[in-house]
């Protein structure tokens, strides 16, 4: 696996120090008097990729708070360009009146983001606040308000640390870019 890797993006260090950043700015915006007292947090992260990225980063939160998730789909398989996003799955509990920060890996074409957030206010969010570890360089992904930002990258494909190629790759501590010869049918 690690013999696929064509150039390490973000180390592992990196990328925890970022996700510490990430959890304090939430923290401060999460506490009273921003907060009304009682008024409850739900994170919600965005399955499958969103997993590490969500276990790394609600450590750091020293927050009471409620896990809801979402399963969606926008690179099913081999694809290595968004497909549009579907949604598969949503078990996000009661969010009436909750103030939910959204965790995705990602923001690319924004597909997902436009999707979600306002079938997230739907639900009676009292707000939903958005939070992507990566952002793609390009016009799209700018184009979509993300609150909390980890890291500006290349239009490229990425995996690890939680993002997949064909649903392998997403145990890479690193975000990683995959050699080209990966990307033809037999492989991995
Ligand atoms: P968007 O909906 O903004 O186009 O893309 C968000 C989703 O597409 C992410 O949650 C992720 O699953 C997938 N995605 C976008 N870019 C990449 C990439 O470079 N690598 C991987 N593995 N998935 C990506
Ligand atoms: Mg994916």
């Amino acid at each position: 696996m690690t013999g696929d890797i064509q150039r390490v993006l973000i180390p592992q260090a990196r990328i925890a120090q970022r996700v510490k950043d990430l959890a304090d700015q939430i923290m401060s915006d999460h506490v009273p008097p921003l907060l009304e007292e009682g008024q409850g947090v739900t994170i919600i992260p965005i399955m499958t990729g969103g997993m590490i990225f969500c276990a790394d980063l609600i450590r750091q939160i020293p927050l009471a708070m409620k896990i809801g998730l979402m399963m969606v789909s926008s690179y099913p398989g081999r694809s290595v360009q968004s497909q549009g996003s579907q949604m598969l799955a949503t078990q996000v509990g009661d969010i009436h009146g909750r103030n939910v920060v959204l965790l995705d890996d990602i923001l690319d074409s924004g597909g997902t983001l436009k999707m979600v957030v306002p079938a997230l206010r739907e639900l009676g969010a009292a707000s939903v606040k958005t939070c992507v570890l990566l952002r793609k360089d390009r016009p799209a992904a700018r184009q979509v308000h993300a609150d909390y930002v980890g890291f500006d990258i290349p239009d490229e494909f990425v995996v690890g640390y939680g993002l997949d190629y064909n649903d392998y790759y997403r145990n890479l501590p690193d975000i990683v870019t995959l050699k080209p010869a990966v990307f033809s049918e037999a492989s991995p």
